[in-house]
């Protein structure tokens, strides 16, 4: 089966090809964890959840990074202004780390909501100062570092090809950059690799800088400082994964600073690729606007459990886009997929309402119906494989749930049936089985008893059977041909 992927590296869609056979070396840059995630950011890791699954479905193996942000994303995203951690910390009457520690545990609660599978490494940064040091020590040692008042400093002038990921302009940049631009850099794209804890400043994370990085060892005191954003991804990947990876995945907004920098440190150090695929995810707006602290529009999962949607409702909500397309978050369209999302669960329970049918396995195979739910799991499959195309993927399993309606319950062939919601919750994380239990055996009697009174045409009965299957077990029937069947209602 074909898998191939957009490749911001090469700008097309590529074949996926792994260094080493069957296993796929995988770093996904996480959360910086100083407030609570919106939408946008779960839309992208609900994206990567479903990557790790595809490759999955493709018989590969993943061992994936996925790093927590706790120090040195500054509020710019670039060299100047506050710690995001330490900003957080000011906010709330606490230390960065008490920050650290209590947006991490909702991350993972999240996580857990949305179904995100847990990563093979979930790592911090602040448990990962003494790789970022080495790494700086050995760009130094190589002649990539230089240092200024405030730390130091990676020296893009000494990458040649430096602009070629993200296709800058430098020459522009630098002539828009003036106006903030640092004087002691000696490029506006030169970035911050370790920066020093400016002085008076209090800082709850710094470490001790060590003596051989400092171009003239401080002789009283000791020089306190932090990692720069970019440094700690490059660190903890090849510090987990090795020199090369297979994929690394980030958002669009990532391209031209975060994920250069990351190339251009990396490559410098180790003289390899850093990663054969990239791999961005576009950004999700709300009622058509950027989601913007200004504006509140960045809601929660909290928010939305408040107004009534579960975290899966919202997963599903996510997979009716494509990740490389420009997504717009409305309650309409959230609405829209807590409906799909309830409709699919009821198809689901379909097959408490099924018997296996009593055809060996040779006519099973050849049936035609029970054929095409196992073609069916295979297309879904096919369809994430193309480029992670959930939209087509839903609207696969859209169309064989709509033809399972439309014949009589008999005629379903169970196992094919029970195998295809197990590649969608594979695939899609969807918990379609999980989610749809078996109905108590009292109800079960309540409907046998329904069913007779209606074979005896006494509606009465029927109707009051009806009633207290509802109220008793929030049970509703739908009369189908030959017969009918339950769902439940919430
Ligand atoms: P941050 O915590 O700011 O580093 O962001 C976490 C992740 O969310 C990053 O991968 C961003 O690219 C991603 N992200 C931020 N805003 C959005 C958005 N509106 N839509 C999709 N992804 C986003
Ligand atoms: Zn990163």
């Amino acid at each position: 089966m074909t898998l191939q992927f957009h490749n911001t590296l090469t700008g097309t869609i590529d074949p996926f090809v792994s260094e080493q056979p069957n296993l796929v070396k995988l770093y996904t840059c996480g959360p910086t964890v100083y407030n609570y995630l919106h939408v946008g950011n779960w839309a992208a890791y609900v994206y990567w959840d479903i990557l790790v699954r595809t490759l999955r479905a493709h018989d590969y193996q993943v061992d994936r990074v996925m790093n927590i942000t706790d120090v040195g994303h500054l509020v710019s995203d670039g060299d100047d202004g506050e710690d995001k951690l330490e900003k957080g910390a000011r906010r709330e009457g606490k230390t960065a780390w008490e920050v650290a520690q209590f947006y991490t545990d909702d991350f993972l609660q999240g996580m857990h909501q949305l179904n995100l599978l847990a990563p093979t490494h979930l790592t911090r940064a602040t448990e990962f100062i003494p790789q970022q040091l080495e790494l700086v020590r050995v760009l130094k040692a190589k002649g990539f570092t230089y240092q200024i008042d405030d730390g130091i400093y990676f020296d893009t002038a000494a990458f040649p090809t430096y602009a070629d990921f993200a296709h800058l302009d430098l020459a522009a940049q630098k002539a828009g950059a003036r106006v903030e631009f640092n004087p002691e850099k000696r490029h506006s794209s030169d970035f911050a690799i370790w920066k020093f804890t400016p002085e008076g400043e209090r800082r709850d994370m710094q470490w001790e800088t060590p003596a051989d990085l400092l171009d003239s060892p401080a002789d009283t005191t000791s020089v306190m400082g932090f990692p720069g954003w970019h440094l700690e991804c490059s660190a903890m990947a090849m510090s987990l994964l090795g020199d090369t990876l297979d994929i690394h995945t980030g958002g669009i907004d990532h391209i031209p600073v975060h994920h250069t920098n990351e190339i251009a440190q990396s490559e410098a150090a180790t003289g390899k690729l850093f990663s054969h695929y990239w791999l961005h995810n576009n950004h999700l707006k709300v009622n058509g606007t950027k989601i913007s602290k200004s504006l509140a529009n960045g809601y929660t999962l909290t928010d939305l459990e408040t107004k009534g949607f579960q975290p899966l409702e919202y997963r599903m909500f996510v997979l009716q886009m494509h990740y490389r397309s420009e997504g717009n978050f409305t309650f309409e369209n959230l609405t829209a997929a807590q409906h799909r999302l309830h409709n699919w669960r009821n198809i689901a329970a379909l097959r408490h309402q099924t018997h296996d049918t009593l055809q060996d396995d040779d006519e099973k195979s050849t049936d035609e119906r029970s054929v095409s739910l196992y073609a069916t799991s295979q297309a879904v499959i096919e369809a994430l494989g193309n480029d992670l195309d959930t939209p087509a993927a839903l609207t696969i399993i859209d169309e064989a749930f709509s033809r399972l309606t439309q014949v009589r319950l008999d005629d379903i062939h169970q196992h094919a049936f029970v195998e295809l919601l197990e590649t969608i919750d594979e695939t899609l994380g969807l918990e379609l089985i999980a989610s749809t239990p078996d109905i108590p055996d009292d109800a079960k009697r309540l409907i046998i008893a329904r069913r007779q009174a209606r074979d005896t045409k006494d509606w009465q009965r029927s109707d009051a059977l009806r009633d207290a299957l509802l109220r008793d077990y929030q049970i509703a029937l739908r009369d189908v041909p030959g017969g009918s069947v339950w769902q439940y209602t919430d």
